[in-house]
């Protein structure tokens, strides 16, 4: 897992197109030769407001997109932006997913980290490996990248919480059910922290090599401020992640028990 960029200076990027996948949730579009590898971010800045991570959605070497949640002030800002509107672009940083053509790929998510899968699941694709697509979500309004995936012509599966399309119950049993017929050899995840632990776990029992975006409150994104550093590693996830093995995750007492925020309190999940 490599890190591939450096670069802490901004370049500044017009909003090409803005695509809204559902209310709360839009996909803003890129025109830029990015050269990200899949699970990678990039810090985007609006002057005057914030800047944040957001994982690459897609990238083909000629636009990239990134998939935005509204959740609070920086992202508040983000959805008033239009088609034309400039911000500030860093990276792309972090590490990213490893696999070997030929290989079969269990590609689980969960909110918004299907975004981040969809790019996985189209680098597989063309690298010859044969990705089959997860997606849990609440709701069926909340599934995101239904169609694209389904456009990818890959096997997909889905869950949600109150049932109304797909397996109703979690995503992780979904992928339990597929084990029995199918032997992956890699699991990726990326979503929710417990999801995520979940599907390591999973993955460990049925000795399959696993693999995860860990999100920590992140500031400079390359390193330097030491704001994600997850106990007891001592390791920032902006360059040690966000994509980290689980055999490595599992040990960190951090992981799956509580996150911090900007000021470095500790939340516990619930
Ligand atoms: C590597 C990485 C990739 C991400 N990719 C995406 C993505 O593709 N799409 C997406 O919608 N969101 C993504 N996020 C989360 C996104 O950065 C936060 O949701 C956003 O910063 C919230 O800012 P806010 O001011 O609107 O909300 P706030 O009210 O400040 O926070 C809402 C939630 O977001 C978290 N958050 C806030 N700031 C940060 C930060 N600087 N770093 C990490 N978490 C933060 C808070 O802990 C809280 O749980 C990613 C985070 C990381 C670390």
């Amino acid at each position: 897992m490599k890190i591939r960029n450096l670069d802490t200076r901004p370049i500044t990027l017009e909003i090409k197109d803005i695509m809204e996948e559902n209310p709360h949730t839009k996909t803003f579009v890129f025109e830029f030769p990015l050269s990200s590898e899949p699970g990678q971010f990039v810090m985007l800045w609006l002057p005057g407001s914030d800047e944040k991570p957001f994982s690459i959605a897609f990238d083909d070497g000629n636009e990239f997109w990134l998939t935005i949640c509204k959740v609070g002030e920086a992202t508040d800002k983000i959805f008033e932006l239009e088609k034309g509107d400039k911000v500030g672009i860093r990276g792309p940083y972090g590490t990213s997913y490893e696999f070997e053509e030929g290989e079969k790929i269990a590609l689980v998510s969960g909110g918004y980290g299907a975004a981040p899968m969809f790019n996985v699941a189209k680098r597989a694709l063309e690298k010859g490996a044969s990705p089959y697509f997860f997606i849990g979500a609440r709701n069926e309004d909340l599934l995101l990248y239904r169609k694209r995936v389904k456009d990818l012509d890959i096997p997909l599966h889905l869950s949600t919480d109150d049932g109304s399309v797909g397996h109703k119950g979690y995503i992780t049993e979904v992928l339990l059910k597929e084990m029995d017929e199918i032997q992956f050899d890699r699991i990726f995840a990326c979503g929710p922290e417990l999801m995520m632990k979940a599907v390591g776990k999973i993955a460990e029992e049925n000795k399959v090599k696993c693999a995860l975006s860990v999100e920590k409150y992140m500031k400079c994104g390359f390193g330097v401020c030491g704001q994600c550093t997850i106990d007891d590693s001592g390791e920032c996830v902006c360059t040690k992640g966000p994509v980290m093995d689980w055999d490595y995750i599992k040990n960190l007492p951090e992981f799956g028990a509580y996150h911090r925020d900007a000021q470095g309190n500790k939340h516990y999940f619930r």
